[in-house]
C-alpha cells in the first residue's frame, strides 16, 4: 500500500533519540528549549512552546486567551476535529464558517457576513481558529482586519503548514494572528513521533501556555502570590494540565528540522508532477493562491463528478483496492455525531458539503517516488473509467 502521508527518519534522526536516551533527562532538560528556538527562529515568532501535541496546543491556545463559558469559538468544518474539540475543552460553544470553494480554506467573505449578523445577536466568536488546510495558508490579512474590527483573537491551525510562506513571511510569523500553532504527528511535516507547538509574539500569553503546559505550577517568583519559602518552593497559581514534551522527542524534532526546507520543496516537485500528470483527467487540482507558498502536507484533488461516470465512493474503493491509500481530508466536522447533537444541520454550509461529496487526498510525502507517483496516477486514471467528455 502507498500511503497518503508518511514519516521519513534518517539516520541523523536515530542518533539524536539514541543520546538522549543515554544522557540525564528523559524529559524537563535541555533539549526542549533547543528545539523551541530552533522553530521559533526558523519561523520568526518571539516565543515557541512545545507540547505533547497539536492538540493541547489548541487548548492551552483557547485557554491562555481567555475563552471560557458563554464565548463562542468558530473555525472551518474542513479541519480535523481538535480544532473545535479545544473550544468545547474550554466550555465554550462552538460554530463553523463555509469554506471558499477554491482554497477549500474558511472564507472571509462567509466570515465577514457571519460576523455582521452574531454582531445584531450579541454572539460575536471570542476565536477564530484559521486552518491552513493542506498547507495552504488562509486569507489572514482579511481575517486579521475582520478581527480588528470585531475585536476576536486568532488561532492559526498551521499543523498542515510548517515551512510554508505568506506574504513571504514563513508561517508561524504571527503577524496576522495571536497564535500559531504546529503538529508534529507522523504524517505532518516534520515529526517526533506526537508533539506539537504554540508560537506567539505576546509575553503574557508565552507566560500563560507555559504555565498551563505544566499543571499551572511556576517556579518564578514573578509569578507566585509571595515569596518562596525556600529553594524547595513551587506554586500553583493556575489549573494546568501535563501536556509536556519529552526530551526524546524534542531530539528528534531538533534532528528533523534540519530537512524541513527540503521536505517542503520536495512536496512541491511531487505537486507540480501530479499537476502535470492529472492535466487531462475528469479532476480539479489544488489552486495555490499566488500569497502563499504551500507547506503542502495533503494533496488534495476533487472528482468533477458531472463528467464521470463513476460515484466518489466508486473512485475511493478502486484506488484502495489498487493499494493506494487515499484518504479524506475531512469529514466535516459539524456532521459528526457528537457535533450533530448540538444540532447542526448538515447543509448549512454548503460549500464544505459540496467539497465532501468529491475530495479525495491522493499520496504526498518526502519519500514518495516519482515512479510511486506513477503508479497512482494510473491506478486514478482507470478507477475514473470512461467519461462523458
Ligand atoms: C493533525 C491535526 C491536528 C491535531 O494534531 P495532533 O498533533 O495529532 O494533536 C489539529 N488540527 C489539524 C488541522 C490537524 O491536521
Amino acid at each position: 500500500m502507498i500511503p497518503y502521508g508518511k514519516q521519513e527518519i534518517n539516520q541523523a534522526d536515530i542518533d539524536a533519540v539514541l543520546d538522549v536516551l543515554k544522557s540525564a533527562f528523559l524529559t524537563q532538560g535541555p533539549k526542549v528549549p533547543v528545539f523551541e528556538q530552533k522553530v521559533a527562529y526558523h519561523v520568526g515568532a518571539k516565543h515557541a512552546l512545545a507540547v505533547n501535541s497539536a492538540t493541547s496546543a489548541l487548548h492551552i491556545a483557547c485557554s491562555a486567551l481567555g475563552l471560557g463559558p458563554g464565548d463562542w469559538l468558530w473555525t472551518t468544518p474542513i479541519t480535523f476535529v481538535a480544532s473545535s474539540n479545544c473550544g468545547l475543552y474550554c466550555g465554550a460553544k462552538v460554530d463553523f464558517v463555509d469554506i471558499d470553494p477554491r482554497t477549500y480554506n474558511l472564507c472571509p467573505k462567509a466570515l465577514e457576513a457571519k460576523l455582521q449578523s452574531a454582531e445584531l445577536e450579541n454572539a460575536l466568536p471570542k476565536v477564530l481558529v484559521a486552518v491552513h488546510l493542506a498547507g495552504q495558508p488562509c486569507d489572514m490579512e482579511a481575517i486579521f482586519k475582520l478581527s480588528k474590527r470585531y475585536n476576536f483573537h486568532v488561532i492559526e491551525d498551521a499543523s498542515h503548514a510548517i515551512g510554508g510562506l505568506y506574504q513571504n513571511e514563513f508561517i508561524g510569523s504571527g503577524r496576522y494572528s495571536d497564535i500559531t500553532v504546529f503538529s508534529f504527528h507522523p504524517v505532518k511535516i516534520i515529526t517526533t513521533a506526537e508533539g506539537g507547538m504554540a508560537l506567539t509574539n505576546d509575553d503574557e500569553l508565552a507566560s500563560r501556555m507555559n504555565l498551563l503546559r505544566s499543571h499551572g505550577i511556576t517556579r518564578d517568583e514573578n509569578l507566585m502570590t509571595h515569596e518562596a519559602d525556600g529553594p524547595w518552593y513551587y506554586q500553583q497559581v493556575e489549573l494546568g494540565y501535563n501536556y509536556r514534551m519529552t526530551e526524546l522527542q524534542a531530539a528528534l524534532g531538533v534532528s528533523q528540522m534540519d530537512r524541513l526546507d527540503s521536505f517542503v520543496a520536495r512536496r512541491h516537485e511531487l505537486a507540480e508532477r501530479y499537476g502535470e500528470l492529472l492535466k487531462e483527467l475528469p479532476v480539479t487540482t489544488p489552486w495555490q493562491h499566488p500569497d502563499s507558498y504551500s507547506g503542502l502536507h495533503l494533496y488534495v484533488i476533487r472528482l468533477r463528478l458531472d463528467v464521470i461516470n463513476k460515484t466518489h465512493r466508486d473512485v475511493f474503493e478502486a484506488l484502495r483496492a489498487q493499494g493506494i491509500g487515499v484518504n479524506l481530508h475531512y469529514i466535516p466536522v459539524h456532521t459528526q455525531p457528537y457535533y450533530q447533537k448540538m444540532g447542526f444541520q448538515p447543509e448549512a454550509f454548503p460549500e464544505a458539503m459540496q467539497y465532501y461529496r468529491e475530495a479525495i487526498s491522493l499520496p504526498m510525502f518526502h519519500g514518495l517516488t516519482d515512479h510511486e507517483q506513477d503508479q497512482v496516477v494510473l491506478a486514478l486514471r482507470e478507477a475514473l473509467g470512461g467519461t462523458d467528455q
